[in-house]
C-alpha cells in the first residue's frame, strides 16, 4: 500500500533512469531532510547516505555553512548573468579560485549548469577549435565503452552504456568507442596490469589510425568510471593511452564530474592516477550538490583559437542562462573555502585505507567476484560463480535487488548495469559510520544471497 505521497509521486512524476513499470507498484523513497552523512525519509527512518545522493554531496547534508552562503547571494543579487561581457564577483572570484586548482593549464573558465552541459560544452569547443584551425575533418571524439559522460545528444553519444543509445538512435555519427579498462573483466588470462593498459592503448591507436588521424579530434575518459561501474583503471593506463594521443594530435578531456574535488584523495582524479588531460570537465562535489553547478577548463591555445574566431563572426555563440549563476557560484566558493579550512582532501587520503580495506573484504562473499575502489569511491560486482566470473540473468535483477535490501537496512547504495553496486559517500564520512555503512552493505550481500537461493537462481 502506497502512502499518499507515494501514490501523489506515481501519478504525476516522470523519473530518469528508473523502471517505470516497477515504479507503479513499488513507489519511491521519499526523503524528507538529512543531517551529516544520513538521510531521513518521512516515516523518519535514518539511512546513510552511502552514495552521496548522486556522487555529490561530499560534505554531507545539512551544512549551514552552504545554505547561509546561498541564502546571503539570493539576497544580495539573486541573478545575474555573463553574456554579452556581463559579470559579477561570485563568478569572477570562483573562476580565480578554480584556476589556482585545476591541475591543467587553465586560461579561463566557462560555467554551465550540471555535468552534461559541460561535457556538452567540451564537444562544441573541440569542434570550434578545430574549425579555427582550419581542420574541419578532424571532429571525431572518442569516449570508452562503460563510461558515463550525460544525458544531451551528444553527451549520451559520447557516453558508452547501452541504455543510452538503444531507442534514442544514438551515438550520432562521429562518436566512437574504444575498448572499457577493466582488468576483471576484459584481461586475457594471465594478462598483468600493465600488459592490458599498453593492449588497450594499442586497440586505441588501431581505431584511431582506421578512421583517420585527420578526423580524430579528442578522446574523453573519466578518471575512474563511475556510473560504468566504478571502475579503477589498470596500471600504466593512461600513461600509454597519453602517449597514443599525443602522437596523433588527439586531444584528452578528462570528465572530472565525479573525480574532481577529493574523491579519489587528491583535489582531482587526474592527479591520482597519473592522467594528464588538455582540460577538465566539473560539476557535482563544486557545490557539494547544493545547487546546480558545472564548468570547463579552457586552456591557452583553445582560448586563442577563440578569440581569433570571435573576431571574425563578433561573438562566442555559446552558453546558456544559468552559465556562471551568482548563487551556484557563491555556493562553489564556499564549498572550497570549507574543502580547505577543514582539509577535506587530505582527509579523504586519511580514511581511503580504512575503507578501501572493509570494501576489499566483501570480495569474500559468496556472490561478490570483485570489490574495487580508490579513494572514498568502490565497486561491487556480483557473480553467480566466482571462478568463471559468470553473471546471472540481467532480467533477474541481482543487484537491483541487493541495493533494496540495503534500504532496508538502512544504507543507500547504488546498482549500476551488470550487476554493480557502486558505494561514494559523502567526503565528511568518519571511520565508525564507514564500519556501520560496510556492516549493513555487508547484511545486504547476506540477505541477496539467501534470496538468490531462495529463488533457485543460476
Ligand atoms: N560525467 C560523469 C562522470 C557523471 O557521472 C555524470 C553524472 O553522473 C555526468 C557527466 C553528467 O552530469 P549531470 O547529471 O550533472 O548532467
Amino acid at each position: 500500500m502506497l502512502s499518499n505521497l507515494a501514490t501523489r509521486d506515481v501519478e504525476t512524476l516522470l523519473h530518469p533512469y528508473t523502471n517505470l513499470d516497477a515504479h507503479r507498484s513499488t513507489g519511491p523513497l521519499v526523503l524528507e531532510r538529512g543531517e551529516g552523512v544520513f538521510v531521513y525519509d518521512t516515516a523518519g527512518k535514518p539511512y546513510i547516505e552511502g552514495m552521496s545522493g548522486l556522487w555529490c554531496t561530499a560534505l554531507g547534508y545539512s551544512n549551514d555553512e552552504l545554505a547561509e552562503a546561498a541564502r546571503a547571494q539570493m539576497g544580495r543579487l539573486p541573478f545575474g548573468h555573463l553574456f554579452s561581457g556581463r559579470s559579477h564577483d561570485p563568478a569572477i572570484e570562483l573562476a580565480e579560485v578554480l584556476k589556482g586548482l585545476m591541475p591543467v593549464p587553465t586560461s579561463k573558465v566557462f560555467f554551465t549548469s550540471s555535468g552534461s552541459e559541460a561535457n556538452d560544452t567540451q564537444v562544441k569547443l573541440t569542434w570550434y577549435y578545430n574549425n579555427a584551425l582550419g581542420r574541419p575533418r578532424k571532429k571525431k571524439i572518442i569516449g570508452r565503452q562503460r563510461g558515463y559522460h550525460g544525458v544531451t545528444v551528444a553527451t549520451a553519444s559520447l557516453t558508452g552504456l547501452p541504455a543510452n543509445h538503444a531507442d534514442w538512435d544514438l551515438p550520432l555519427p562521429g562518436f566512437l568507442h574504444t575498448a572499457c579498462p577493466h582488468h576483471y573483466r576484459f584481461a586475457q588470462s594471465g594478462e598483468s596490469e600493465r600488459a592490458f593498459s599498453e593492449r588497450l592503448a594499442g586497440e586505441l591507436e588501431a581505431l584511431i589510425l582506421r578512421e583517420d588521424p585527420e578526423t580524430v579530434a579528442a578522446f574523453i575518459a573519466e578518471p575512474v568510471m563511475g556510473a560504468g561501474g566504478a571502475i579503477v583503471p589498470p596500471e600504466g593506463y593512461f600513461e600509454a593511452v597519453q602517449a597514443v594521443l599525443a602522437n596523433y594530435d588527439v586531444r584528452f578531456i578528462a570528465d572530472e564530474v565525479i573525480c574532481g574535488f577529493g574523491r579519489l584523495g587528491t583535489w582531482f582524479g587526474s592527479e591520482a592516477l597519473g592522467a594528464r588531460p588538455d582540460t577538465i570537465s566539473f560539476a557535482k562535489a563544486v557545490t557539494s550538490g547544493y545547487v546546480p553547478l558545472g564548468g570547463v577548463s579552457v586552456d591557452e591555445p583553445l582560448y586563442e583559437a577563440m578569440l581569433a574566431e570571435s573576431r571574425k563572426l563578433g561573438t562566442f555563440g555559446h552558453g546558456t542562462t544559468y552559465s556562471g549563476h551568482p548563487v551556484a557560484c557563491a555556493v562553489a566558493l564556499k564549498t572550497i573555502e570549507i574543502y580547505r579550512r577543514e582539509r577535506i582532501v587530505e582527509g579523504v587520503a586519511a580514511k581511503a585505507p580504512h575503507f578501501q580495506a572493509r570494501l576489499s573484504r566483501l570480495a569474500e562473499h559468496d556472490i561478490v567476484g570483485e570489490a574495487r575502489g580508490i579513494g572514498l569511491i568502490g565497486g561491487l560486482e556480483i557473480v553467480a560463480d566466482k571462478a568463471s566470473r559468470a553473471q546471472y540473468e540481467p532480467k533477474a535483477g541481482v543487484a537491483a535487488r541487493c541495493v533494496a535490501f540495503a534500504q532496508g537496512e538502512g544504507l543507500i547504495v547504488r546498482f549500476l548495469a551488470g550487476d554493480r553496486v557502486a558505494v561514494c559517500p559523502p567526503l565528511i564520512i568518519t571511520e565508525a559510520e564507514i564500519d556501520a555503512l560496510f556492516d549493513r552493505l555487508a547484511r545486504a550481500l547476506d540477505r541477496t544471497r539467501d534470496w538468490i537461493r531462495a529463488e533457485g537462481l543460476t
